[in-house]
Parts: C-alpha cells; structure tokens; sequence
C-alpha cells in the first residue's frame, strides 16, 4: 500500500507533514463509493482561507489534511465512473458537489444538500466542511467524479500552464464571482478590498469583464506595489487619508460602481493604527460606504460563526456590528458566500488557454515549493508575504513554461501569438 504524505493540521499554528494513508474509495463515514477517484496531486496550492484556520480563527479538528485547491492526475476510479479517465489531469473545484441535489441543479454548487451530512449542506475539501481531506498531499479523493472534475483539454498544455490553471480550484472562480455578483460589467467601476491572490485574481477578473477603473485596497506595501505593476489603481488603507478621499482623487468621485472582499474575518480596522484594530466588519462597512447608491457587493471573504479567536463577545457568537441601518437608505445589494466554482471554472480555463486571461502568474508571484517546504511557507504567507505558495507533491511541474517551446511546432493548435 502507497503512503500519502499530507500537510496536517495539528492545532494553531502547527502544520506538519505526516503520512495519512493512501486514500480508499469511501466517503468520510467510511461508507463505499464507487463514483469518486483518487487523484496524484500535480499542484495544491496554500490559500488565504488556510491561513483562517492555522491562525485558529477557523475551527478544523487536529489531525486534518489541509488543502482545498487542487490540481491532479486521476489514478483510480470507482467502478460507477464513466467519463473521468486514468491519466486525465483535472482542476478539482473546491466545493465538493454531488450534481444531483436541487442545490446542485440550480448551479449552486457551493451549497451542495449531499456534501455535508451535519451540517445539511456546504462542502469543501480541507475545511472541516463535511469531513472530507484536503488535497496538500501526494493523493486525495474526489467523490462524484464525473461531475466535479474539469478535465484539461491537453496534457502538455496542462503542465506549460499550469500557474494559471492551479488557480481554477478556487481562487481564480473567487475573485470572478465576487466581480461578477458586485454586477462589474463594460465600463464599470470597482473597489476590490484586500490584495492578497484573491484580490489580485479580482483585478484580473474585473477586467476581463471590461471594467474600467479598477481599484485595490490593501496595507501590505509589497501586495499593493504587485497590483499597481499589474497596471491597476491602488488605496493604502492604512493612509490618515479615509478610502472614500483616496478612491476620489482617482476616480474624481467617492463612489464606484460595485464593490468586492477578498479578505473575509481577519481584516483590520482603516487609517494608521488599523493593523492593530481587529475589527470582523471593516471590510464590509468600508463596501457599503464606497459603492454608489443601489450598487452592489460580492463577499466571498470568509466569515464563520467556528471563530474561537474572534475578538469579541459579539463576533464569537457569529456576528458582527454591521453598519446596515445607516447604509440602508442607499438601497444597497449584497451576495455573500462560497463562490460555486463550476458555474466559472470551464469557461475561466478556456480563458486561459486561448491567451485572453489578463496576466495572472507574474501578478500573483507565484512560489512552487515542496511538499516538505509547505509547514514554513504557511509561516512566510502568514507573516504577510506577496506570494502565491503552490506545492508540487511529485516534482511534476518542472517543465511548466519549457513544453511550450518543446511542443509549439509539433502541435498546430498551439500557434505562436494565439495564446
Ligand atoms: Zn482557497
Ligand atoms: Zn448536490
């Protein structure tokens, strides 16, 4: 029997790598499933959302195999699986989804009524979301295969692109339907709070859905200094200057069309002390002042009401001081939640591949690490570093970007200047 090594979560602030076990064709109360397969890991990247829960501000039990955003080469499959073959490499969306409940039907895969039998609905990989292991590991499961996985047209192209591609699983689909809920659309204006990979991809997002003025707010200096690179507006939010002054001298207006955050329940207070306030709804206050009246807001931040380190009574109870009353009267439109990555993933790959994505790898600063590397890189990214860290359990990524020139001639349809 293979090992399968794995990033666990052992408490706050402890991740180790341990073996788990090669994973069986069973669901997470052991029961039989012959419409899952099990998948070699190419890329599994760590997330902003990981972090919620190595800082402990998301409840996971000790012994959790970390990792959500998953990329890999199908090994194994249930005897029920038609379409999903061996060899097949495949973007993993992190919601797990069974296509079959009414949930599902409605394209509402992030509110799947099968994936997580406590809770009722609602399931992810590595979330303590239904039970199911996450993928920063050199095996995981997929149940429900044929419908989940989104099989990549070519192998080569997979691997030559895969820094893109890595981020289908979650955070690419993310910042798109935060973009695509705040209504952002030809010409329209956008504030995307936070410049972490998920506010990043939310610029790229932006303008790939034609916005016009795209503005970032952040207050890591090396985070902002990526996102201006990249060609997009940015606020300090730690500048004495308030948001809407900053968003003024950009725009010539206080207001913008829609808003988006991507920084969920660890964000901080504005202004100069802000990094040491640890307010739960800044950012969602800050949305609600900024965007016009009857705009709208995307919030796929995470909130939880599993925060044993909320900072007061009031958020450990699951709740925030929302400044709704005063907002009300611009008759504001707010869509909250997990974004449901196959209602975006297919169409985002074929972005991709045909070259029409704005930049996306130099942006995020992409870090392809070891399994091994993992435990530190949740320190660095945690301490606030601008990468994307995105593990490569078997050291299969290697030739990314080098197949290209390999392969271009061999293969017509990857014709110079296309893609
Ligand atoms: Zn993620
Ligand atoms: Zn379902």
């Amino acid at each position: 029997m293979a090992n399968n090594r794995a990033v666990t979560f052992m408490g706050p602030g402890k991740m180790e790598v341990r073996d788990a076990g090669y994973p069986k064709l069973a669901d997470p109360k052991g029961r039989k499933i012959e419409h899952a397969a099990i998948l070699k890991l190419v890329t599994t990247n760590i997330c902003g959302s990981d972090l919620h829960i190595y800082n402990g501000r998301f409840e996971a039990p000790a012994g959790m195999l970390m990792g959500h955003e998953n990329t890999g080469e199908v090994v194994e499959v249930g005897s029920h699986v038609q379409h999903i073959k061996k060899g097949d490499i495949c973007s993993v969306p992190f919601n797990v989804a069974c296509g079959t409940c009414d949930s599902c039907r409605d394209r509402h895969t992030d509110v799947c009524l099968r994936a997580n039998e406590d809770l009722g609905f609602c399931g992810a990989y590595g979330f303590n979301l239904g039970g199911w292991q996450g993928g920063q590991a050199e095996y995981m499961l997929v149940p429900w295969a044929d419908f989940q996985l989104l099989r990549f047209p070519d192998k080569d192209e997979a691997i030559e692109k895969i820094r893109d591609l890595t981020l289908l699983s979650d955070i690419l689909p993310t910042g798109y339907h935060g973009c695509v809920e705040a209504n952002i659309r030809t010409g329209s204006t956008v504030y995307i709070a936070g410049a972490g990979p998920v506010g990043r991809c939310a610029a790229a997002s932006a303008q790939l859905l034609g916005a016009s003025c795209i503005i970032v707010g952040d207050e890591n200096k090396a985070r902002l200094d990526l996102v201006k690179n990249a060609g997009y507006e940015i606020v300090d939010t730690s500048s004495a200057t308030p948001i809407p002054d900053q968003i003024e001298s950009i725009l010539g207006k206080r207001w913008v069309d829609g808003a988006v955050d991507c920084v969920g329940l660890e964000c901080h207070g504005n202004g100069p002390d802000g990094s040491k306030k640890n307010e739960v709804e800044s950012v969602i206050n800050t949305l609600m002042e900024v965007v016009k009246p009857a705009g709208a807001m995307g919030v796929p931040g995470v909130y939880t009401n599993m925060d044993p380190g909320a900072p007061n009574s009031l958020n450990k109870q699951g709740k925030m001081a929302l400044d709704l009353p005063k907002a009300w009267v611009k008759s504001p439109k707010m869509t909250a939640g997990q974004c449901p990555v196959m209602r975006y993933n297919r169409e985002l790959m074929m972005a991709i591949i045909w070259g029409r994505m704005p930049t996306l790898t130099s942006m995020l600063n992409t870090e392809v690490i070891s399994l091994d590397d993992a435990p530190k890189a949740y320190e660095t990214f945690g301490a606030g570093a601008a990468n994307k860290f995105v593990i490569d359990p078997h050291n299969m990524t290697r030739l990314a970007g080098k197949s290209l020139r390999d392969s271009a001639a061999a293969r017509p349809k990857a014709t110079a200047g296309t893609r």
